[in-house]
């Protein structure tokens, strides 16, 4: 029997099969080979193959190859996790304040959606706390990317529709840091489902984390026994894989070679660049992208964040579980030169948010 896996520990994984029944699954072997390595193996949205067994339970026997993963590099278990699977779309909730809005976070998210080949969807729900000029300004800069932006209250019901509307028939992942309040955007898109609210701690104003593990939370049309889902898009109805409130995204296992390419301002330039695809766009003299993050036509607090994801992927990883290859050859060092530069042109704002990413 087929199913799709709705949420997954070490070695469980509960997994919506055909047939419209949720079983607490084991993997046969403890292990599915494709995925030796990585951290908590099975991936929320997975298409898996389930031999039911006594007890409404069920044994998983095979994985079907993915069309893409959302990802990060876990730190603690030194390996890579795909946190979802199988995806449409991502969103990103932010907040123009409690916490506080911060683009450096949202270009990790879109690197991570571009490299999912999936859109990005840049959520700022809170409108009711107002929305800072700055604030509005990043969010037309994103605009102009191509980045699609919905302005949301949970609590005035503002942009509710037009979310709704994003994520039909869709597998759509929700990330942000905690307290951004994607469980009260979720509880008003589909009352009923009631996800577990927290108060953002006044302390750190970083929020609790009450959301512990990626879970997809399936609504309207997947709710109905009589059509159960079989993996087709079309059956979709909405699915959304909620994500653990993020405080910090490292991103390791992406080649640093193909990082250019999930800015789109900087993929438009590639082709353009001298030193091909073997520029870093970091120091090269003479780099158009490099070019353009100075005369400011790519904005340079994105540049910033590219240098930045740059430095971490260029850095050596040490992969604690054997098995696993190091997928992007980390080849270069970085000069501070150009981040220096880049840095007095503007950015100084966001510096100060540095420290949690
Ligand atoms: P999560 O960690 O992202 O799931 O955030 P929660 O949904 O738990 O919300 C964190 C806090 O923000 C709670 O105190 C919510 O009541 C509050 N909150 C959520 N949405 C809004 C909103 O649109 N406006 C305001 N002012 N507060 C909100």
């Amino acid at each position: 029997m087929k199913g799709t896996v709705v949420s997954s520990t070490n070695n469980t994984a509960r997994v919506l099969c055909d047939d419209g029944a949720t079983r607490l699954c084991s993997i046969k072997g403890k292990r599915i080979k494709s995925l030796a390595g990585t951290y908590n193996g099975l991936a929320v949205g997975d298409f898996v193959e389930v031999s039911p067994t006594e007890g409404g339970k069920g044994m998983i026997t095979a994985l079907q190859t993915r069309r893409n993963t959302f990802g990060r590099y876990n730190e603690k278990g030194k390996a890579e996790q795909a946190i979802a699977a199988n995806i449409d779309r991502v969103f990103c909730v932010t907040s123009p304040h409690l916490p506080p809005f911060r683009p450096r976070f949202i270009d990790r998210l879109a690197v991570l959606a571009e490299w999912a080949r999936v859109p990005f969807v840049i959520v700022l729900n809170k409108t009711d706390l107002g929305v800072p000029e700055d604030v509005a300004e990043r969010l037309h800069d994103y605009e102009a990317l191509g980045y699609r932006v919905v302005r949301t209250c949970a609590r005035s019901g503002e942009g509710i529709d037009e979310l709704r509307e994003l994520l039909q028939n869709q597998v759509g992942v929700f990330a942000g840091q905690s307290g951004v309040g994607k469980s009260s955007l979720l509880n008003t898109l589909f009352p009923g489902i009631k996800r577990r609210t927290g108060e953002v701690s006044e302390k750190y104003d970083r929020g609790k984390h009450t959301t512990t593990m990626a879970e997809m939370i399936l609504a309207e049309a997947s709710f109905n026994a009589e059509a159960p889902f079989s993996g087709g898009a079309a059956e979709a109805g909405v699915r959304i894989i909620d994500t653990p409130g993020i405080r910090r995204l490292a991103l390791r296992s992406l080649p640093a070679a193909d990082l250019a390419s999930c800015f789109p301002e900087m993929q438009a330039l590639i082709s353009d660049c001298a030193y091909g695809s073997k520029c870093s766009h970091t120091d090269e003299e003479g780099c158009v992208v490099r070019e353009a993050a100075e005369e400011g036509t790519i904005h340079a607090d994105r540049y910033e964040s590219y240098l930045r994801i740059r430095e971490e992927l260029d850095q050596p990883i040490v992969w604690k579980k054997s098995g696993v290859r190091d997928p992007g050859r980390r080849e270069r060092g970085l000069s501070g030169k150009v981040r220096t530069k880049i840095r007095g042109s503007g950015s100084a704002d966001l510096e100060e948010h540095d420290a949690l990413f």
